[in-house]
């Protein structure tokens, strides 16, 4: 453990307190919840597809190996 606080999100890539990755009765999960619900909100619009290009361009936006 480095003693850093928090977990980076793998949507937006940011580092975040860890409450922010509990939400839905489960804990850390992968994303954090402001990614969580725009991530619903696209799947609501477009389904799968819509979801994963929603997460493909957030991390389009910090990654380069995507
Ligand atoms: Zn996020």
């Amino acid at each position: 453990m480095s003693g850093a606080t928090g977990k980076a999100c793998s949507i937006c890539g940011k580092s975040q307190p860890v409450e922010q990755f509990s939400y839905g009765n489960r804990e850390l999960r992968s994303y954090c919840i402001s990614c969580s619900k725009a991530e619903k909100a696209a799947y609501r619009k477009g389904g799968v597809v819509a979801a994963r290009q929603f997460r493909e361009s957030m991390r389009g936006k910090w990654r380069s190996d995507a």
